[in-house]
């Protein structure tokens, strides 16, 4: 890989700031590290790191985990001081200790790739932003959701016309997908927002802005995170959205956004992966998403530049602000 300073230039819309620092040629696949080789990384990161051939999976830092044949760390501290051939980190860890090893990766020269979310503050990710830049590294905040099938096609669906009502329902069983994951219900671990972020990076990529306007939390009983949380926004665009989150939903699993306009009613379904107008399917594909994250990082690697939307994070921080808390019975894995 050879790389050349170009002078710097920064364009920032409202919702996404991407960097052009340096410009980078690739000639060879870009050697990556997973930090903390758990769920995610093993479902999703390590297949898609497989079938990009711009990326090499070079080493992993995980205290209880690793992959057959590459070379695994105990700490990214060990990591970065033994492996400087290593170009990349995909950070895998739960969101509370992410800025750590983020800063610690940006200021040995890393390039670094955030799991969603991209912190547990938002302060923090700011500071990685700064850092990034003052460093000349690429720093992606992936939101795994907007590269579903269907997300880019509603966005396109909607231009032009009048959105006059949005309704997200994002409801699923916390015991299916997030068993015995301690940190999800610790405070940064964000509760049913792990999810809901998901759906608040779809919204935030398809609609003009809006901002919380009311929020209520439920949060079980000892617990410091919720397990449900109802919002409504609203916007200078004039319509009304609301979002139900729900960790409670056992059988059929709901991530759906509703968006009615003056020229019909458009329906994402399954996450992002289906789009229906007015009850007919137009798209439905399989899981695109992490293949997606990776062609993008691979994207900003090579053309010397970050891509920082906080914009659903911020949500989810003002509804932890304006929320009306309530609790509700105790909560057992
Ligand atoms: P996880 O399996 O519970 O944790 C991932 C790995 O992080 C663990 O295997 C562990 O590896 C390391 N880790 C856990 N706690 C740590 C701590 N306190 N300090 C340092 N390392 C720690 O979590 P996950 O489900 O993969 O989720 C990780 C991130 O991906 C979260 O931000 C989540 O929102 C996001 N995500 C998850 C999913 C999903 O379906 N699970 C989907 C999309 C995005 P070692 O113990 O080996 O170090």
């Amino acid at each position: 890989m050879s790389r050349e300073p170009i002078p710097a230039r920064i364009s920032t819309s409202s919702k996404v700031l991407v960097e052009r620092q340096f410009l980078v040629t690739v000639t060879e696949p870009v050697a990556i590290a997973i930090v903390g080789v758990g769920k995610i990384a093993r479902d999703q990161h390590l297949p898609s790191i497989a079938s990009n051939a711009r990326f090499r999976l070079a080493a992993t830092a995980s205290r209880h985990g690793g992959v057959d044949g590459v070379e695994n760390f105990e700490t990214i501290d060990t990591l970065l001081s033994a492996r400087s051939d290593v170009q990349a980190v995909a950070l895998c860890q739960p969101p509370q200790v992410r800025f750590e090893a983020a800063a610690k990766a940006i200021r040995a020269g890393r390039h670094v790739l955030l799991e969603k979310p991209p912190g547990a503050t938002i302060a923090e990710v700011e500071t990685l932003v700064a850092m990034a830049r003052s460093q000349g590294v690429s720093l992606f905040a992936t939101w795994h959701s907007r590269f579903a099938t269907g997300v880019e096609p509603t966005r396109e669906w909607l231009k032009g016309k009048t959105v006059r009502r949005v309704a997200v329902t994002w409801k699923e069983d916390v015991r299916r997908w997030h068993p015995g994951q301690a940190w999800i219900w610790e405070p940064g671990g964000l509760g049913v927002f792990d999810p809901g972020i998901n759906a608040l990076s779809i919204v935030t990529a398809i609609l003009p802005p809006v901002h919380v306007t009311r929020a209520t939390l439920e949060f079980p009983e000892g617990r410091d995170a919720p397990i449900a949380a109802q919002l409504t926004f609203a916007g200078e665009s004039g319509f009304s959205a609301t979002a139900d989150f729900d960790w409670r939903q056992t059988g059929p699993q709901t991530w759906d956004i509703e968006v009615e306009t003056d020229e019909g009613r458009l329906v994402l379904s399954k996450g992002g992966a289906e789009m229906l107008v007015d009850g007919k399917a137009v798209l439905a594909d399989s899981d695109q998403e992490y293949a997606g994250i990776y062609r993008r990082f691979a994207e900003l690697i090579e053309a010397g530049e970050s891509d920082i939307d906080l914009s659903p994070l911020v949500h989810v921080a003002d509804a932890f602000m304006l929320g009306r808390r309530s609790v509700v019975e105790p909560f057992e894995d």
